[in-house]
């Protein structure tokens, strides 16, 4: 591929303009306003000083294409006339590139067939053609599309593709024609359903009969190039726009891409009727993170739909809802009002899915206190999927405030599911992680063995920590820090912030919380606030841990990496053990997400999501080795 020149190829999707040596424009992969995308002609390499994206003209293909390596090979050979050489295949490789070369041109051939019988014949003209013009689609939107039309007669394709010798295995495989040889689609419009990288993979047929009992729409089946879970409708005309603008439209049918397209509202894409799938949230989330969803607004199917969302939030993307008014859906609602005030209403009328279900289950909850919880913990749910912990916290916030619920109880019962999440997600990959990493699992054995003498509530050597913690809130936490203004009990609980989410003992974690909403409110917090607490569990652990002082062999420092203040009064805290200890469990879980994300980069077989990983894996290793040299040096 020596010929692909990088500059050629960047230029006909970047404007470049000359710096020194090198070309600068404005990068096609992430969002910027001053150009950080830096092509070097002379090393025939690009590389984006904001968001680190790198590579030569396969990879700039590869990724702007959403395409594999063979594919961006084959996309650069055509566009600079490359003999390809052919490669040291192996039969059975070989005969399998064939083959998807085999259906995607059969595809191609179908998609042709289908247009041809809408443009070019009296059924196809008085049927398919009239219909779309009637709900006023214009030709040249029509064309765009390629839509098609597939006739009455049974055997149209069938025949028409013996005609070209195409083989009947792959045409079957196809789905085009089943097994007694008869058309898939019959009396029906087609769309074709493309690729990201615009070549037809599959097709989607509404029926045109409205007597008929069957199906209104019927697509493909799945096949080796047509996967349903990771197809957009009209991705592949949308998704330069969606760069540029930095938002992705999302409606239900195949009709209102096209009506949003012809007013001029080209990012936007259909998820086929089905809800969402993790794979399409994945595809969006790689051009653009904000994401609005036009509804037709009836109730239950809202309410049915919303559910979906969470699948959005995982990914990472923000979530807005616009909600077309008056029965309306978007190709009909953009019809009556114009492009216009369509634009007008998306920008005015887009709420944030969460608020938006806040609003929505608040309305139905009334004052009723079952349906209240339930509501709830259907929000909650919302919001543990969302992986920025700011974001999070904001959204509890709020949604105390809506529903008048505490915020310190929507934080534990979301940090819940967060870990009920983990956990269903880790459980796969548990015993490998045991058995990638034996000194831990052999160092959290002996821990619950030790531990189950010492104390039974206590399972493991980070849950000790997490202990020694709360000791020291309980003892020293109204003691002024280190002659500062600050009590203890703030710096403490400052500064386990982050590593709050990753407590294994929940009893611990609420208890911190409930704290820390204790002093944020400007209220005092001594010894007597644990040992006189209206919860008697955490009483009797209060006066546990301020009468029993944790008395342990000396190596078991040095053993577990367990540190332990050993004798104390209330007084002989030193400010340099405390600030170690929060050091030392923060240690302990840094390793642990270390440990994580190992198994979730062995997992992933994407080559850009696995070095996104490995730069993070990188951040959490410097942290580990500061902290490291912090705590026991
Ligand atoms: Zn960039």
């Amino acid at each position: 591929m020596e010929a692909a020149r990088i500059d050629e190829v960047v230029r006909s999707y970047v404007d470049l303009k000359n710096r020194g040596v090198n070309l600068l424009g404005l990068c096609p992969f992430h969002k910027e306003k001053t150009p950080s995308f830096t092509v070097s002609p002379s090393k025939n390499i690009y590389k984006c000083f904001g968001c680190a994206k790198a590579g030569d003209p396969t990879r700039f293909i590869m990724e702007i294409e959403q395409l594999t390596f063979p594919e961006a090979i084959r996309v650069l050979a055509k566009r600079y006339n490359i003999q390809l050489e052919e490669t040291q295949d192996t039969d059975e490789s070989r005969a399998e590139s064939l083959q998807l070369e085999g259906l995607n041109i059969i595809n191609q051939w179908a998609s042709e067939f289908y247009q041809d019988q809408l443009w070019n014949t009296d059924e196809g003209k008085s049927i398919g053609l009239s219909y779309f013009k009637e709900r006023g689609f214009l030709e040249a939107t029509i064309r765009k599309f390629q839509i098609g039309y597939a006739p009455q007669n049974p055997k149209a394709l069938a025949e028409a593709a013996a005609k070209q010798q195409y083989s009947k295995e792959l045409i079957q495989k196809l789905g085009l024609v089943n097994s007694f040889g008869s058309d898939f689609f019959r009396e029906r419009v087609i769309f074709p359903i493309h690729h990201q990288s615009g070549k037809v993979i599959g097709f989607a047929g509404r029926i045109m009969n409205s007597d008929s009992k069957l199906a209104k729409y019927i697509n493909s089946p799945e096949s080796e190039v047509y996967k349903k879970n990771r197809t957009l409708f009209g991705l592949h005309l949308a998704k330069n726009t969606i760069r540029k603008n930095n938002r992705c439209l999302l409606v239900e049918g195949y009709t209102d891409v096209m009506s949003l397209h012809q007013a001029g509202i080209d990012n936007v894409v259909a998820s086929s009727g089905t809800s969402l799938t993790e794979e399409q949230a994945s595809m969006l989330s790689r051009h653009t993170e904000n994401v609005t969803i036009l509804y037709d607004g009836d109730a239950a199917g809202i309410k049915a739909a919303l559910r979906g969302i969470d699948i959005i939030l995982k990914e990472g993307l923000n979530v807005q809802i616009a909600l077309i008014p008056d029965g309306d859906d978007p190709d009909s609602y953009l019809r009556k009002v114009g492009s216009e005030k369509f634009e007008a209403f998306l920008n005015s009328q887009s709420k944030d899915f969460i608020l938006f279900k806040m609003q929505l289950l608040k309305e139905e909850v009334k004052n009723d206190p079952i349906a209240k919880a339930t509501a709830i913990n259907d929000i909650l749910n919302s919001i543990s999927k969302i992986n920025d912990p700011i974001k999070r916290s904001l959204y509890i916030q709020h949604t105390s405030d809506f529903l008048k619920v505490d915020e310190a109880t929507l934080i534990q019962s979301t940090n819940k599911l967060i870990r009920e999440d983990l956990r269903q997600k880790g459980f796969r990959e548990k015993r490998e992680s045991l058995q990638r990493d034996e000194t831990i699992s052999r160092e959290q054995e002996e821990v619950i063995s030790f531990t189950k003498e010492v104390q039974s509530t206590i399972s493991s050597g980070d849950e000790m920590q997490e202990r020694e913690i709360l000791r020291i809130l309980i003892l020293a936490g109204h003691i002024p820090w280190n002659n500062t203004e600050i009590t203890t009990a703030q710096f403490v609980l400052e500064n386990i912030q982050d590593i709050q989410e990753y407590f294994e003992n929940n009893f611990y974690l609420g208890i911190l919380q409930e704290a820390y909403s204790h002093i944020s409110s400007g209220k005092k917090l001594g010894p007597e606030y644990f040992l006189q607490h209206e919860n008697s569990k955490i009483c009797e652990l209060a006066i546990d841990l301020s009468t029993t002082p944790f008395t342990y062999s000396p190596n078991w420092e040095t053993k577990h990496g367990i540190f332990m203040i050993n004798n104390y009064t209330d007084q002989e805290y030193q400010s340099y053990e405390i600030e170690r200890i929060i050091k030392q469990l923060k240690y302990r879980k840094i390793q642990k997400l270390i440990i994580q994300l190992d198994n979730q980069i062995n997992s992933i077989e994407d080559y850009n999501e696995k070095i996104e990983l490995l730069k993070v894996r990188e951040e959490y290793k410097k942290m580990k080795n500061t902290l490291y040299l912090e705590v026991w040096n």
